[in-house]
């Protein structure tokens, strides 16, 4: 387990080092903003640690700028005094939670372990048939590692049948969990969408891993 700690207060700085190293985390220190977000960006940490008032760069500027790189690192963002505003910035930017300086060992601790844990039971967001893969968190979606461009109604297709893969889905299976609002399930538009999503994942190659199943629905499955 890596950390960075981003925090211009040298004498914090140390003492959350110091604390975290003790606990068997591998620590690496920022003193500003720019410095942090280099860090960030060129390591995989498992947590960021993040001080909102800091040069260079703040905090809320560096968060930012990591979620719109779609870095998934779970961020616990320190705040200067116990204020609402901050907070709400803090999380708006993409922190995962904030502690209000000063904290306690104990607890700033236990937001670290708390953390970790969570990231980890999340992180294998990745749902993958074959040399099919999607991820959950970013959306992105990938054949045989090259990158397939979908539309939000597309992705959520393609979500619905990768969490059903291998099982036939009914037109009203889809209507049901892809389109939310009332939705006529005898319409053409599943099965429009159903052959642009087609296109872009079977076209091109000798498996296909899409199928209609007439009279029932479609199936996404292993080619046997
Ligand atoms: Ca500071």
């Amino acid at each position: 387990m890596r950390i960075l700690v981003v925090e211009d207060e040298k004498k914090l700085a140390t003492f959350l080092k110091r604390a975290l190293k003790e606990k068997g985390y591998a620590v690496d220190v920022a003193h500003d903003g720019a410095e942090g977000l280099f860090l960030a960006q060129e390591n995989p940490y498992d947590l960021i640690i993040l001080d909102i008032m800091l040069p260079e760069k703040n905090g809320l500027a560096v968060c930012q700028e990591l979620r719109k790189e779609e870095k998934a690192v779970p961020i616990l963002m320190l705040t200067a005094r116990d204020d609402v505003e901050d907070k709400i910035s803090g999380l708006d930017s993409g922190a995962d939670d904030y502690l209000t300086k000063p904290f306690s060992y104990g607890e700033f601790l236990a937001r670290v372990r708390a953390l970790i844990r969570r990231h980890r039971d999340r992180k294998t967001p990745v749902l993958r048939v074959a040399d099919l893969e999607l991820n959950q968190l970013t959306h992105k979606a990938q054949r045989a590692g090259k990158d397939i461009e979908l539309t939000s109604t597309e992705y959520a297709l393609l979500e619905y049948l990768l969490l059903n893969a291998n099982q036939i889905v009914t037109r009203t299976m889809i209507s049901e969990h892809v389109w939310n609002d009332q939705f006529d399930s005898y319409s053409n538009v599943i099965n429009v969408y159903l052959n642009y999503l087609r296109k872009k994942v079977d076209e091109g190659f000798d498996q296909k891993l899409i199928h209609s199943v007439r009279g029932s629905g479609y199936i996404l499955k292993e080619p046997s």
